[in-house]
């Protein structure tokens, strides 16, 4: 094949009648009316037509034709015609030609397909069958197929577009994009590290990196002035949706600059990313401090897309004689609430009492709230009989009450369950309520975080250690005054999501030695850990400061996918498994050895392992399951005839690899091939055993599957 040639299937149109074209990519889909057929032909760019007759195509060709599958690999020659009137198929943007085939060679062929890849129905107006019904870990098991859909395509090719947006930009910023290490040494981000062991230095570690920051930093004291990098970070975290264990940063960070520096840069940054998604964002982006975010939504970020901010409300119950508010104000408590506009017919007594009150709000982490509903003018609930005429005036006049509002209110000794447990609460509302507009995006910088947050044995950093606090001269053994130093660090948040973060940082070692010490790090502590670093700064350190954006995360929100895994080539799946691969997996004992890995835990990896002999001692073994005398024998059939099945199951299984999750049978088989009836199905004898049916399916054992 000339592939000088070749030209793509969406780029032929009306234009292109009776031109000669070379086409290359995948039957998409077929139509067979005997004699004549039909499939779409699919590239990167789309599909086009394709039609095999014996009109125009010699018999040989004709049969050739016949034996195409879905998916098969193809190249072929043809003549672009108009098509016949009332055949046409305005979905396809090449939908008023097709393509009259007179070569075709077969490049390679398909197996039968685990689930659809086809996303435009050869008639117009048809329905095609989407992925839905595969589940995600078949998805991600065959992802290279997965990735062949065009919506996939279309992601990744979007993703390369922001991607290249931002480098355009940033280099006509005077950015440089250097590359930084992976393996490394730990930086910390709060997150847990993955070690990657030294072969060349038996028991030591390197660790890859939960971001360049210290690498950063150096390249500022080396005067590379303006830094950025699109990079790969990993953080081993618990599993949380939409987190990735490993995931890409944008990652910058520029020298003699100062806060309004980023704001100006990432929001013009940020405008032009999403506009490659058509979307538009207004700038300049709102501000609004940690404490403000904190006190009126509950969050460090805050969706701003809707209102029911939060309203102050313990000043008004100072002198009250109701017990549970009267209680928690003596013990330093606080009181605050929302004012749900006109909402009161959607919020009935019965959903605010026994859903709310009772089952939600506590979910949430506080111990109750109380709820009013305004009905003429007044105020109605369970409780309301408790508060003076005084105190029922104060209450409508502060959360601005009218008829058809509903006021909730949340009070708790601990201010912090009170704001967070009222933030739950309004997100919780936003969604039941509907009350978040479609296709908005609000944009936020969060600022004036507190640098440091208190822990159970002393403090931590907010951020990371190396964020520059609002004032130098603090005295790193005072608890109190060092909870009370803010941070000059700042978030953008978009809709309630954290985009991306940074900080103006410390460049005089002695300041970052205090926080260091405040950090309760021994003077061998931070030399080991970060002696290198601190000596770095005392050479001449630039003041600087930097930001890195959660790539994936604002892919994913351009492109509205309904998680981060959808923006990525090859995503692990919820418990941090790859499918494809089998990443993780375990290695040879001899791989341990060269490693120097044996003999930091002895010649047995696992205690007691290799005084365990027989199937029944280690299954009690592994399971920690105590198994009686007189179970033995039986245990001991049962466990031999599943080693037997299991045996028997692996040998009948060929070459292909498992399913783990049910597919469509019609997604097993070629359109061609004959479904007969077992004999064993009308006797009931097939699936006798399965424990119960859902749908048209039988639900097997997994192992069966
Ligand atoms: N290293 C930080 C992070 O990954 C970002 C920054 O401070 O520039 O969150």
């Amino acid at each position: 094949m000339n592939h000088q040639e070749r030209v793509p299937c969406a780029g032929l149109g009306l234009s292109h009648i009776d031109r000669e074209v070379l086409l290359a990519g995948w039957v998409d889909a077929l139509r067979d009316h005997g004699e004549l057929l039909f499939i779409h032909l699919r590239d990167r760019s789309g599909v086009v037509q394709v039609v095999f007759s014996p009109e125009f195509a010699d018999p040989q060709l004709c049969k050739a034709a016949s034996s195409l599958r879905n998916e098969f690999c193809i190249a072929l020659r043809g003549r672009v015609r108009k098509r016949d009137p009332g055949t046409e198929n305005p979905h396809i943007e090449t939908g008023f030609i097709e393509v009259a085939a007179t070569e075709l060679e077969i490049l390679s062929r398909s197996e039968a397909l685990p689930f659809p890849i086809s996303e435009k129905a050869m008639v117009a107006g048809a329905a095609t069958r989407g992925t839905d019904s595969a589940s995600e870990e078949i998805r991600l098991q065959y992802r290279y197929l997965d990735l062949r859909r065009p919506t996939m395509q279309d992601r990744l090719i979007k993703r390369h577009r922001i991607i290249k947006v931002a480098r355009d930009f940033l280099d006509e910023r005077g950015f440089l994009e250097i590359e930084t290490p992976m393996l490394t040494k730990s930086t910390p981000e709060g997150a847990r590290d993955y070690l990657v062991p030294s072969r060349l230095h038996p028991g030591c570690f390197y660790a890859l990196p939960q971001s360049p920051q210290l690498f950063k930093q150096l390249l500022m004291v080396s005067g590379f002035e303006r830094y950025f990098q699109i990079v790969r970070c990993f953080r081993d975290e618990d599993l949380r949706p939409n987190r990735q264990p490993e995931f890409t940063q944008l990652d910058l960070e520029a020298s003699f600059i100062d806060e309004a520096f980023w704001y100006d840069l990432i929001e013009e940054l940020l405008v032009r990313m999403f506009a490659v998604g058509g979307v538009e964002m207004a700038r300049p982006f709102p501000r609004m401090t940690y404490d403000e975010a904190m006190d009126t939504m509950g969050s460090d970020r805050p969706d701003t897309r809707f209102g029911l901010r939060f309203v102050e409300a313990t000043d008004l119950f100072r002198d009250t004689s109701y017990g549970i508010f009267r209680q928690i104000l003596q013990r330093g408590g606080s009181i605050k609430g929302i004012n749900i506009k006109g909402q009161s017919e959607k919020l009935s007594k019965n959903v605010l009492q026994n859903e709310y009150a009772k089952e939600i709000v506590p979910g949430f982490g506080a111990k109750g709230m109380t709820w009013m509903r305004v009905v003429r003018g007044d105020l109605e609930s369970n409780i309301v009989q408790f508060f003076n005429r005084d105190e029922q005036r104060a209450i409508r006049e502060r959360f601005d009450a009218q008829d058809g509002d509903v006021i909730i209110m949340i009070a708790d000794a601990a201010n912090g369950t009170v704001v967070s447990a009222l933030g739950q609460l309004r997100l919780h509302l936003a969604e039941r309520l509907k009350l978040i507009p479609e296709g908005v995006f609000s944009p936020l910088w969060v600022t004036d975080f507190p640098l440091f947050t208190a822990t159970e044995t002393g403090i931590a950093s907010s951020h990371h250690p190396f964020t520059s606090p609002d004032r130098t001269d603090f005295d790193p053994t005072n608890r109190e005054e060092l909870l009370s130093l803010r941070s000059r660090a700042y978030d953008v948040v978009v809709n309630g999501e954290e985009l991306g973060g940074g900080s103006i940082r410390i460049h005089d070692p002695q300041v970052q030695g205090k926080i260091f010490s405040a950090l309760g790090l021994t003077q061998t502590d931070v030399e080991e850990k970060f002696g290198f670093f601190l000596k770095a700064l005392a050479y001449g350190a630039p003041p600087h400061g930097g930001l890195a954006l959660g790539m994936d995360r604002v892919v994913s929100m351009i492109l509205s996918s309904d998680s981060i895994r959808e923006v990525m080539a090859f995503p692990k799946n919820r418990s941090a498994y790859c499918p494809l691969t089998q990443a993780p997996s375990a290695v040879s004992r001899d791989q341990l050895k060269e490693l120097g890995l044996l003999e930091s835990g002895g010649s047995a990896p696992l205690p007691g392992a290799d005084h365990r002999q027989g199937l029944l001692e280690t299954l009690s073994w592994v399971s920690r399951i105590a198994i009686n005398e007189n179970e033995r024998t039986a245990i001991a059939d049962a466990l031999e005839e599943a080693a037997r099945q299991a045996d028997q199951v692996r040998q009948n299984a060929g070459e292909e690899a498992p399913l783990f999750s049910v597919s469509a049978p019609m997604n097993r088989m070629r359109a061609r091939d004959e479904a007969r009836r077992s004999p064993l199905a009308a006797s009931g004898d097939l699936f006798k055993n399965a424990p119960a049916m859902k749908g048209n399916y039988f639900k097997v054992a997994g192992i069966l599957e």
